[in-house]
């Protein structure tokens, strides 16, 4: 089925032609003409299945068949909630990519970072607001958005949003929105609580739902590489030797741990960046960019931080520290094998990892391949490359105990796990679809991480009763 036949404005063609989209996804062949005829819509798709342009292609439609009149005061007609600011982020520049032919301004609200720029980016009308509902409710409870004319709301990742703890926050910003609008709710899954959800919140919907994006566990090449600690970064600049490893991001279990690991990797010429809650969101942001354009070939993160990176193209995730928690190995080897493409999943698993990794393998009920590496010395003794010794932070962490004494659930972070602000240009704040019109450029830049009320919110624990997310990735 191609793009023409679903009723989207000439502009907005155009634009999915730059993109070099050919057809339309499945969840965008659904959702496209629900949401043209004005229902409201429950889209149930996972990052990566093109869901942002499902809901956002058929808004910027409707924005173009009912433009401001001259003279008109611009304002707020469309508001997308969601749960972190690297998701707002991106949202952001897909919006800005969909909507290049089109006169409008753009803002994105998340805490972390500096409020004045969101701030006036909010008073000045901008047309479309993406937020993190956190920071959101802070602004709009200093009377610096006016949602009186809004006529699209969308909250994307909505099972994210309730596991992060946003659902009150929601709820109170959505009680000051028009009752008059279209709701268009998008999930990964269609539980009891997000049903619950959408009864509160839209009006008789309409449920586009698309086969389950195929499961990572499944579709990823899945190896395990059982070593002494000391070897591992030997190990995983051995395995960088190999170009097959294009695009690699690797998890470390601790912010100090992420560091070293670049720190080592750059050492033997391999190009890193880290990205973690001790950098400052222009440092995050620059590490993403330069990740996505290939400037460095290793991206090193922690779990927290990798959350809501929509990166195509990894073509290996490595865990270097095995995660402690079934949903974290999940989350992570889902970072590659995006979009049915081809994904390798390492891991190092060391001994004192090994209760972690018997306790994966139980629970996806079958064993994962070993492998060994070749030309790799196992008993070296410690080398220069893996000697440093590890920070108090580190033994802390590994101390740490997993499932059901202190494991986090997907957005909860540690105390001290929070990021600096930054106070640079890039925070939030209103930017330009159009290149020309008459507009100024985009006056600001941005990005995320989960994010956060005055400056970084700590998102509320989850709610003790939930289902794993391997359950709602398998409906288990
Ligand atoms: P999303 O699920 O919105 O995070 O999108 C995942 C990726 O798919 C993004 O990199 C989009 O640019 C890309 N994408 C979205 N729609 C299409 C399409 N129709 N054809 C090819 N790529 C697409």
């Amino acid at each position: 089925m191609p793009f023409q036949s679903l009723g989207l404005a000439p502009q907005i063609l155009s634009a999915i032609q730059d993109a070099g989209y050919t057809e339309p996804t499945p969840i965008q062949a659904a959702a496209i003409p629900a949401v043209l005829t004005g229902s409201d819509v429950i889209g149930i798709a996972q990052t990566g299945t093109g869901k942002t342009a499902a809901f956002t292609l058929p808004i910027l439609t409707k924005l173009t068949e009912k433009p401001l009149q001259p003279g008109q005061r611009s304002h707020t007609r469309v508001l997308v909630i969601a749960p972190t600011r690297e998701l707002v982020a991106q949202i952001e520049e897909n919006v800005l990519a969909y909507a290049k032919h089109l006169p409008l301004k753009i803002a994105k609200v998340y805490g972390g970072v500096g409020e004045k720029p969101q701030k006036d980016a909010l008073r000045a009308g901008s047309d479309i607001v993406i937020a993190c509902p956190g920071r959101l409710l802070d602004l709009m409870g200093q009377r610096c958005a006016d949602f009186s004319k809004l006529e699209y709301l969308v909250l994307d990742e909505a099972d994210r949003m309730l596991d992060m703890g946003f659902l009150p926050d929601i709820r109170r910003v959505v009680q000051q929105l028009p009752r008059k609008r279209q709701t268009l709710l998008f999930s990964a899954t269609l539980s009891k609580e997000i049903e619950s959800l959408t009864h509160e919140f839209q009006h008789s919907p309409k449920i586009v739902q698309i086969g389950k994006r195929s499961n990572p566990a499944e579709t990823v090449t899945q190896h395990i590489y059982e070593l002494p600690k000391h070897l591992k970064l030997s190990l995983l600049s051995h395995l960088l030797k190999d170009d097959a490893l294009q695009m690699v991001l690797v998890f470390s279990r601790t912010k100090h741990g992420a560091d070293k690991i670049a720190r080592k990797l750059e050492q033997t010429g391999v190009r890193c960046a880290t990205l973690h809650a001790n950098r400052s969101q222009n440092q995050r942001l620059k590490a993403l960019d330069d990740f996505k354009a290939g400037r460095v070939r290793v991206l090193v993160a922690t779990d927290i931080a990798a959350r809501g990176i929509d990166v195509d193209g990894i073509s290996h995730v490595i865990n270097f520290d095995f995660p402690h928690v079934v949903e974290d190995y999940v989350h992570r080897i889902g970072r590659t094998g995006r979009a049915q493409a081809i994904g390798d999943a390492i891991s190092f698993v060391s001994s004192d990892e090994m209760d972690d990794l018997r306790r994966l393998e139980r629970f996806i009920g079958r064993g994962i391949t070993r492998k060994r590496a070749e030309n790799f010395d196992y008993k070296a003794s410690p080398q220069s490359l893996d000697q440093e010794p590890d920070r108090p932070e580190r033994r802390h962490q590994q101390q740490r105990r997993p499932q059901n004494q202190q494991q986090r659930h997907p957005g909860q972070r540690r105390h001290g796990d929070r990021p600096k602000s930054s106070q640079g240009p890039n925070q939030g704040g209103q930017s330009q679809a159009r290149s020309g019109g008459g507009h100024s450029q985009s006056r600001s830049g941005g990005g995320g991480q989960p994010q956060g009320r005055s400056g970084g919110e700590q998102p509320k624990a989850a709610p003790a009763k939930r289902k794993s997310f391997w359950g709602r990735l398998t409906g288990r």
